[in-house]
């Protein structure tokens, strides 16, 4: 990847791309039926979202969202250092995500808020950074936006869940809430006139997705809603990390018929560059036109 800064502006906000690193081979094998073959069918997907051999082209990102003056982060992906013994290649990561803060022209410590859309450990990882053996707050002056029900629903351990995951909550999420930054909020919050919460629930049990409106124009930030463009083609394809596959299936049908042939920017959170467009219907398909 370039070391590319995608920005969009949506009325008086500013969207900004901190991506963390590139993924292909985790997400073609997450969702199984996203085989190479099949994937080839797509040709849409060529050459932004899919290679030749029908192999998926990712990412793992963030977005700064300016709004009202305030840095609203939405996502900190994987983070340095973190044990993940489920996903290696996620685990024990020594990248310089934190250094394209400053790239973008923002100080860590002129994060205003950091909103997760859900807290699996791609979502949460730089919430914290390890600072003399100990998970501080990497982001000091930033309250935390947590889903309340998401959070209560991953403290209690559900055996379902894998072990990255728990993993996440207590080295990205629990010194968070012990440092007194986490705020935790209902799933439809309203973090400012511009910004808020949309509940998308399935993938996990309180997820969210992120809208923005502003001065007639609208983007929304999907989450995991989808995890790749192909599944705007194949709603139905599911993840092996989806905590109630039936419903993430009715919640991105639901999701993908109110945004179809409007003007709603939508903002891929795993999407390769260009990460963003809109979905519109070719006959009886949908496709995302960049
Ligand atoms: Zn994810």
């Amino acid at each position: 990847m370039s070391n590319s800064k995608l920005r969009w502006r949506i009325g008086e906000v500013e969207i900004i791309q901190v991506a963390e690193m590139e993924e292909n081979e985790i997400f073609s094998s997450f969702i199984p039926e996203a085989k190479r073959e099949r994937i080839k069918k797509i040709k849409w997907l060529r050459p932004n979202f899919a290679d030749e051999r029908g192999e998926l082209k990712s990412l793992v990102q963030s977005f700064i969202v300016r709004s009202e003056g305030k840095n609203i982060l939405i996502d900190t992906c994987n983070g340095n250092d973190k044990d993940r013994p489920n996903v290696p290649e996620w685990g024990n990561l020594q990248t310089n995500y934190l250094k394209k803060f400053s790239k973008v022209g923002v100080v860590l410590e002129q994060i205003d808020y950091v909103a997760c859309t859900h807290l699996h450990f791609d979502h949460v990882g730089w919430n914290t950074k390890l600072e003399d053996g100990k998970w501080v707050p990497t982001f000091p002056n930033a309250k935390y936006l947590f889903s309340k029900g998401e959070y209560e629903y991953w403290i209690k351990r559900p055996k379902k869940e894998m072990i990255d995951d728990f993993n996440g909550i207590d080295d990205s999420v629990t010194p968070v809430v012990e440092a007194g930054l986490a705020e935790f909020v209902v799933d439809d919050y309203k973090i400012d006139k511009n910004v808020r919460f949309m509940p998308t629930p399935g993938h996990t049990p309180h997820h969210v997705s992120v809208v923005i409106e502003s001065e007639g124009k609208k983007a929304i930030i999907t989450g995991d809603v989808m995890h790749h463009p192909c599944q705007i083609a194949h709603q139905e394809w599911t993840t092996e990390a989806d905590t109630y596959p039936d419903q993430t299936v009715e919640t991105r049908r639901k999701f993908l018929n109110k945004v179809k042939d409007t003007d709603t920017l939508v903002i891929g959170s795993h999407f390769a560059n260009p990460v963003a467009g809109k979905v519109v219907s070719r006959k009886k398909e949908l496709r995302l036109k960049v």
